[in-house]
């Protein structure tokens, strides 16, 4: 099995093509064995002790993330914005601070139209190759998250370090998932709920948000995948579980030769959502979150991800 060592070795050698070549056949080589907990581990449905319901009684939760990796994909974030604005969504835009010029028109366009900024590290590699250097990027990514007014963090490939996350002043972060056995580091927190993880040194913590349904990158390039049957099949599962619903789209695909499957593919899911029963948008924002009284796991509910709950 390659390691997360591996993944970075080769990423750095090959060409993209080459890359892309090799995890379609590692993922079709892993496939017949994660049958079982892929795209669904039953054994992730146990809400985290404590747990006391979506506020307002909402059955389960919608997020909507968006991971921004190249400069291509900055460039395309109005475009989504714009489409989802008109379907009636927010979601979440992450960054990666210094791999392409960040114009402060797009931020504070995201910003007004409610959507929310989150960091996606200093530069889309893992963060936690050297845990000793960490608390140097992590002041780094600090201060960007001060300067953005953000409070989330998304790691870059999904790599994660649950201890090191306690070095960054964060409300939340989503660098894990319940089930991604295709992953460079494929190990699963095993929930489709948010979780509080603590901080044995002093009693701050932040929010885990798991993404709950398969990237895209994964279905539409990797698998090939021509339509959403998956993402629809997962989603009926979570929503009868009371789970949440985590996407992570990406801008970057929108415009290649991926986008026609990639990009409106997920419009089409996204239009299938308010199709349901009784649902209500809910867009936490900071400022709500300090006031809506929410008591234990909903006071620190992350402040500003869109979440669409259905009620029935
Ligand atoms: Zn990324």
């Amino acid at each position: 099995m390659p390691t997360t060592t591996h993944y970075a070795f080769l990423k750095s050698i090959l060409p993209r093509w080459l890359q892309i070549m090799l995890r379609r056949a590692l993922v079709a080589s892993t496939l017949p064995s994660a049958k079982n907990v892929w795209p669904i581990d039953p054994n992730s449905a146990t809400p985290p002790e404590g747990w006391q319901g979506w506020p307002d009684g909402k059955k389960f939760a919608l997020v909507i993330t968006h991971d921004v990796d190249t400069p291509g994909g900055h460039d395309h974030c109005m475009k989504l914005a714009e489409i989802e604005k008109r379907h009636g969504f927010r979601s979440s835009f992450n960054f990666v601070a210094e791999d392409y010029k960040l114009s402060d028109e797009l931020m504070n366009h995201l910003r007004s139209d409610g959507f929310e900024i989150g960091s996606h590290s200093i530069r889309h590699k893992n963060p936690f190759k050297s845990p000793k250097k960490f608390p140097v990027l992590a002041s780094q990514i600090n201060h960007y998250l001060k300067e953005w007014n953000a409070v989330g963090f998304r790691s870059p490939s999904m790599y994660h370090n649950m201890d090191l996350l306690h070095h960054l002043n964060i409300e939340y972060d989503a660098s894990t998932f319940d089930t991604d056995p295709f992953e460079p580091q494929p190990d699963g927190v095993g929930t489709i709920f948010p979780f509080w993880v603590a901080n044995r040194n002093n009693n701050k913590g932040y929010i885990e948000l798991p993404y709950t349904l398969p990237q895209d990158f994964l279905l539409f390039i990797l698998m090939r995948q021509k339509n959403i049957d998956i993402w629809k099949k997962k989603l009926d599962w979570i929503a009868e579980n009371g789970g949440m619903a985590l996407f992570i789209i990406h801008p970057d695909y929108i415009n290649s030769k991926t986008w026609h499957v990639s990009g409106q593919q997920t419009i089409k899911a996204k239009k299938t959502f308010p199709k349901r029963e009784n649902t209500s948008v809910c867009w936490l924002t900071p400022f709500m979150n300090r006031t809506t009284g929410l008591c234990d796991m909903q006071t620190r509910w992350p402040s500003a991800v869109i979440s669409l709950m259905s009620s029935h």
